[in-house]
């Protein structure tokens, strides 16, 4: 059903969209995306679309995951990584894989707790999770090399900008809703240098009340 030809013409394409990183072309390669959908989805796992996962929320694009990883990698170590909005749990697969430890933060019960089985079955121990409002990172594990942010505040929020390391960098879309810039924001000696890596389309970032 998901044969590996369908997965090698989705690495084809990442190439072709300008993913140069090695490392994280591999990682795509040996990461299954299917068993992070449902079933009745799970033959399309290979095309490079977001595709829903319930709780009006979606699995990212393969293409704006791979971009996103590579901007983290690239900048320098990435030992502790900090991902907001663990969704499916697919995009936290592929940075434990290249991660010494990542932190990850969910605000919908249902989803974190599919998401923990799923890292499980993959065997990725250096997982820890956290049922929360993301918007104020996770002070007491701070700083991270990098933080990754997979659904859109309107403004960059001050608290993860403070929980970089120096050198971090912080992958995130910014925006309102429909379309957004994905910003990477690196910090050095207290500045902060900002690139726009893409124009993409995420779910909002919400404040305040949990799904339980
Ligand atoms: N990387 C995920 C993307 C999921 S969509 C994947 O590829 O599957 C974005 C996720 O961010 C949703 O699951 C949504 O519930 C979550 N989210 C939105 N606002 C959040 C917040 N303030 N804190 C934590 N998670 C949040």
């Amino acid at each position: 059903m998901t044969s590996q030809r369908t997965r090698e013409r989705l690495l084809g394409r990442l190439l072709e969209q300008g993913i140069k990183s090695m490392e994280v072309l591999d990682i795509m390669r040996s990461t299954p995306r299917h068993i992070f959908l449902d079933e009745a989805l799970a033959h399309r796992a290979y095309e490079d679309v977001a595709l829903p996962i319930g709780h009006n929320q979606t699995i990212s694009q393969p293409y704006i995951v791979a971009r996103m990883t590579e901007a983290c990698v690239m900048g320098g170590k990435l030992d502790k990584v900090l991902e907001i909005g663990t969704g499916s749990g697919y995009q936290t697969a592929i940075l434990a894989s290249l991660a010494k430890k990542v932190y990850t933060i969910e605000r919908i019960k249902p989803l974190l707790d599919k998401a923990k089985k799923k890292l499980k079955l993959l065997k990725l121990r250096n997982i820890d999770y956290k049922h929360d409002d993301g918007t104020l990172g996770w002070e007491e594990k701070a700083p991270f090399d990098a933080i990754l942010t997979t659904a859109a505040p309107q403004t960059v929020p001050n608290e993860l900008l403070r929980q970089l390391a120096d050198g971090g960098r912080l992958v995130i879309p910014v925006g309102g809703e429909g379309q957004q810039k994905l910003k990477l924001i690196t910090k050095k000696d207290e500045e902060f240098r900002e690139d726009v890596l893409n124009l993409v389309r995420f779910v909002p970032l919400l404040k305040g009340q949990l799904h339980r």
